[in-house]
């Protein structure tokens, strides 16, 4: 069938998937601590965030890391080229001028263990090198756009939404980008339709430590079709629990959620999609940060996937994976476009 809208943030009260008051009230929660959350200091904040998830996470056993929901086959679904058991999609936002310093280490890293992935880079909110943007599309790596200015009003009104989209697409024009993934997870994939790009990647399977929480509970893509037809566009969520969730708020010592969640993955024939934030990753074996962990953990799980996987999952960038299920003449161009007994491989909006 085809989904109705994105489902915003439950309502206090509303009971929905049987999850009803308990997630009412962790939304409450939520709300209330991005409510006073500017007027705290930075360590306030996370020390606040950790707390938050600490309890959330008593809480969502059920849904997280896995719901088992969205390991379901879209009707029709094709499977994946060469006959491989499941994708395998790695990318990256880069929040700040930190993290694009950090972008030659990182890509170097996934480059000598033979893997590509997608930069996302915040047009406005510093510096984005040119150099570093052809240097990475040189090497087999993909470029997109983070946003504007990673400011949390992205969101705030349609008006504000429409006039950013169109620096936004000037931005995809400039950069030759054809991806998108909003700050914070915030996502209206109606809005998103304002966006000249092939696909998005605003949401996740299942996530409920997310200011606005609501996964989308699948493990496959989707096309997501404005009215009329007037946009069309593959949402791509990640799959794989965020690197600052883990490592940052939960202080996770190793990679075992990331490699029991890919597993499953590949188990149910999905895309596992990741997403890595190099602002937060500390390379040559230096102290890690208060907000950072070891970039080994990285090169752990990809080394896992080579050594547990090798041979099975299709390694593919985010715009190659795009372009392949927007293909009208073959297989998985008609079932990711959908027809109306699909679940989930079409969204109308
Ligand atoms: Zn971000």
């Amino acid at each position: 069938m085809v989904r109705e809208g994105p489902r915003t943030t439950p309502l206090i009260g509303e009971t929905a998937d049987g999850v009803g008051w308990r997630e009412a009230y962790n939304s409450w929660v939520r709300n209330l601590y991005y409510a006073i959350k500017p007027a705290l200091p930075r360590p306030a904040q996370i020390a606040l965030r950790r707390w938050l998830v600490r309890q959330q996470r008593k809480r969502c056993g059920a849904v997280w890391p896995i719901d088992e929901r969205a390991g379901a086959v879209p009707a029709g679904w094709p499977g994946w080229p060469e006959e491989k058991r499941f994708a395998l999609v790695l990318t990256h936002d880069v929040d700040t001028a930190t993290g694009h310093a950090r972008c030659g280490d990182l890509s170097r890293l996934e480059e000598a263990l033979g893997f590509r992935s997608s930069f996302n880079f915040v047009p406005e909110r510093y510096a984005v090198s040119p150099e570093l943007r052809r240097d990475l599309a040189a090497r087999g790596f993909e470029v997109g756009v983070h946003g504007l200015r990673h400011d949390g009003r992205l969101y705030q009104s349609r008006e504000v939404f429409r006039e950013r989209a169109a620096r936004i697409n000037a931005t995809l024009r400039e950069w030759g980008a054809v991806g998108f993934r909003s700050p914070a997870m915030h996502h209206r994939l109606d809005w998103i339709g304002d966006l000249q790009i092939r696909y998005d990647a605003s949401t996740f399977d299942t996530d409920p430590f997310e200011p606005q929480a609501d996964g989308v509970q699948t493990i496959f893509p989707f096309r997501v079709t404005g009215p009329g037809g007037a946009s069309s566009y593959l949402e791509l969520p990640y799959t794989l629990p965020q690197d600052f969730t883990l490592f940052v708020l939960m202080r996770e010592q190793g990679i075992d959620i990331w490699k029991k969640k890919l597993d499953w993955i590949a188990a149910r024939g999905g895309m596992a999609l990741v997403n890595v934030h190099p602002d937060y990753m500390c390379f040559n074996g230096e102290t890690p940060g208060r907000e950072e962990y070891p970039a080994r953990y990285y090169a752990a799980f990809l080394q896992y996937v080579k050594e547990r996987h090798g041979g099975a999952y299709w390694h593919v960038l985010p715009r190659d994976l795009a372009r392949h299920l927007s293909e009208p003449s073959g297989k998985a161009g008609r079932a990711a476009q959908g027809g109306g007994r699909q679940e989930r491989a079409e969204v109308r909006v």
